[in-house]
């Protein structure tokens, strides 16, 4: 585990280096879904501290084993609207807010809890209508809503391209989530500082480094294949 843990963070280094970036801005997500805790605790102490979960049940279960001391957790997986008071306030940061009603009530739970929930938009940049996110045309138009929701900070984009065996065949989504970033900040609306891009999983993330990728989320580098998929 350790190994695994520090050839990535190596691989991390040598795609900033390469793209003549700082590799301090750029923070591994271990991806534990479908894995143990006895796992995440393995990787802690590898000395790992933030990962992220994609199914809300198993994720606030292991996130109750573990503790929120330990580590850090990000929430990256689909979220449906009524599962949001399970995760607001538990993750640091949700990477997959996709629709106006899931901001709301995302925004609704936040302020029961007396919490601002940090938040990144996720945009479907590949154009699959299997993936989640918005489109590169709607994004603007909910980050304006969202922007106006007071217990959410918007922090910045997620995507998910299709898979490629070429890693390259990402670099233009990634490319254009920087893009999208750039042109966000460049309108400067109230409450919106768009930092994150978190992109870029076991099989592209050095590519999605060179595109700009503050986030990256890798799981079967770290913690092998997973058993199923769901
Ligand atoms: C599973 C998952 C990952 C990690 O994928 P690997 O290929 O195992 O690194 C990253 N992001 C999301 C949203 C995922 O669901």
């Amino acid at each position: 585990m350790r190994d695994r843990i520090q050839k990535i963070e190596q691989q991390i280094r040598d795609a900033a280096e390469k793209a003549g970036r700082n590799a301090q801005e750029i923070r591994l997500v271990a991806v534990s879904k479908i894995k143990p805790a006895s796992m995440v605790k393995e990787a802690i102490i590898a000395g790992q501290t933030l990962f992220g979960e994609n199914y809300i049940q198993e994720a606030v279960a292991k996130v109750e084993e573990i503790g929120g001391d330990e580590a850090q957790w990000h929430f990256i997986g689909h979220l449906q609207s009524k599962k949001s008071k399970y995760a607001v306030g538990v993750f640091d940061l949700i990477h997959s807010v996709d629709s106006l009603k899931l901001a709301t009530e995302i925004d609704k739970q936040a302020a029961k809890k007396g919490v601002v929930q940090n938040i990144l938009i996720q945009v479907n940049t590949s154009g699959e209508e299997s993936k989640s996110g918005t489109t590169d045309e709607t994004v603007i138009a909910l980050i304006r809503e969202v922007a106006a929701l007071k217990h959410i900070a918007v922090k910045g984009l997620m995507t998910m391209p299709a898979f490629f065996d070429d890693p390259e065949g990402a670099r233009p989504y990634f490319r254009q989530l920087r893009l999208i970033k750039e042109r966000i900040n460049a309108l400067a609306i109230d409450g919106v500082e768009m930092r994150e891009l978190s992109m870029g999983m076991s099989g592209d993330f050095e590519v999605a480094i060179e595109e700009g990728a503050t986030l990256v989320r890798v799981g079967t580098a770290i913690f092998g294949a997973r058993d199923y998929t769901v």
